[in-house]
């Protein structure tokens, strides 16, 4: 597939809107890599309301992809065809509701509902401190950490389809597993709640310091990653299987896989997208062959590699 970027073209085609609408916005300071293309148009819609009209009135032929903070993300150097959207500050509410449970917009950071948790003294939300993301993010991802996962704090979330409809979708029609979600790929998530438990603060607070600690003492936080690149497989861990594939520091271009933690790839400062993929791939290869197992990508890779776009 070919894209011939215009995005100006493609604003003409587009419903109007109340939020903002931007032709060729480049994403690499939008992800944690800082690597890869521009959205042929970037939306950030004004509120739920303006996403559901958009969606509703975007003809079902123009790709549409979400994207949250870019932790998760790799954006190809070609850029990502179609609209992008990133939600903004009209999917950041949190508030508390029924004592111990906790409504949040999809935009608002996970570190901040835990945070946000500890202030109004709700424990068992800790775990999102680990998680540089946001709750969009985390629906999707059922991310965790420290033996949690969003699905198992999940009362239920909202997200509106490619058609513009909104759902109310109870957990357990989440089609929650390990870092999968089974929500169709193209609805987009717009507040979750969750539930807490009843708690002592300087146990919650102890607790978020002790995981701020480990994750300084364990990840490259500071660097340019993309956090955990694939998924543990069954039964083991994936950095122990590419550390013993011998790829603990491997680079390739400006790609690197972190001397800390061998299941992160770093961008050194010069990398491309490709470089980072292709040293997936060769890390993936490497397993492979060493191992027998097939390591599957975590990290969400969108958009097309530089040599599809055509000028
Ligand atoms: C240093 C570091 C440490 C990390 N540690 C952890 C960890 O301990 N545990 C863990 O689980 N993850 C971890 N991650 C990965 C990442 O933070 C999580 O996957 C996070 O949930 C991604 O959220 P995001 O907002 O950045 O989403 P993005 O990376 O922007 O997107 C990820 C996926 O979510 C989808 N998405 C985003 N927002 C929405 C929405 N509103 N509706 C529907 N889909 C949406 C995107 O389409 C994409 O498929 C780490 C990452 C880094 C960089």
């Amino acid at each position: 597939m070919s894209l011939r970027p215009d995005g100006a073209g493609l604003i003409e085609r587009l419903p109007p809107v109340r939020g903002r609408l931007e032709a060729e916005r480049p994403l690499a300071d939008l992800t944690w890599f800082r690597v890869g293309g521009p959205a042929e148009v970037l939306y950030s819609p004004a509120d739920e309301a303006d996403l559901a009209d958009f969606l509703a009135g975007t003809p079902s032929n123009i790709a549409v992809t979400v994207i949250g903070v870019g932790s998760n993300l790799l954006v190809r150097d070609g850029g990502v065809p179609g609209v992008v959207i990133r939600l903004g500050r009209g999917f950041g509410g949190l508030a508390v509701e029924g004592g111990l449970r906790i409504r949040a917009g999809a935009a608002v950071p996970d570190v901040r509902v835990a945070r946000f948790a500890l202030e109004k003294v709700i424990a068992g939300l800790t775990f999102l401190r680990g998680i540089p993301g946001t709750i969009g993010g985390a629906l999707r991802m059922n991310g965790g950490a420290y033996g949690v996962e969003t699905k198992d704090v999940l009362v239920e979330a909202v997200a509106i389809d490619r058609r513009g409809r909104r759902h109310v979708i109870a957990k357990a029609d989440m089609g929650y597993s390990y870092r999968h979600c089974g929500v169709p790929e193209d609805w987009i998530f717009t507040e979750a709640l969750l539930q807490g438990e009843a708690g002592d603060e300087a146990v919650i607070e102890a607790d978020m310091n002790r995981i701020t600690e480990a994750r300084e003492a364990s990840q490259p936080i500071g660097s340019r990653t993309g956090g955990s690149t694939f998924k543990n497989p069954e039964g083991g861990k994936a950095w122990q299987l590419i550390d013993a594939a011998g790829m603990r520091g491997f680079a390739l271009g400006g790609a690197r896989v972190s001397d800390k933690h061998c299941n992160f790839l770093i961008n050194e400062g010069t990398a491309t997208a490709a470089d980072l993929e292709q040293l997936g791939e060769t890390v993936r290869r490497r397993v492979k062959e060493t191992s027998g197992v097939e390591l599957q990508w975590e990290i969400r890779r969108i958009g097309q590699p530089a040599g599809d776009v055509e000028h």
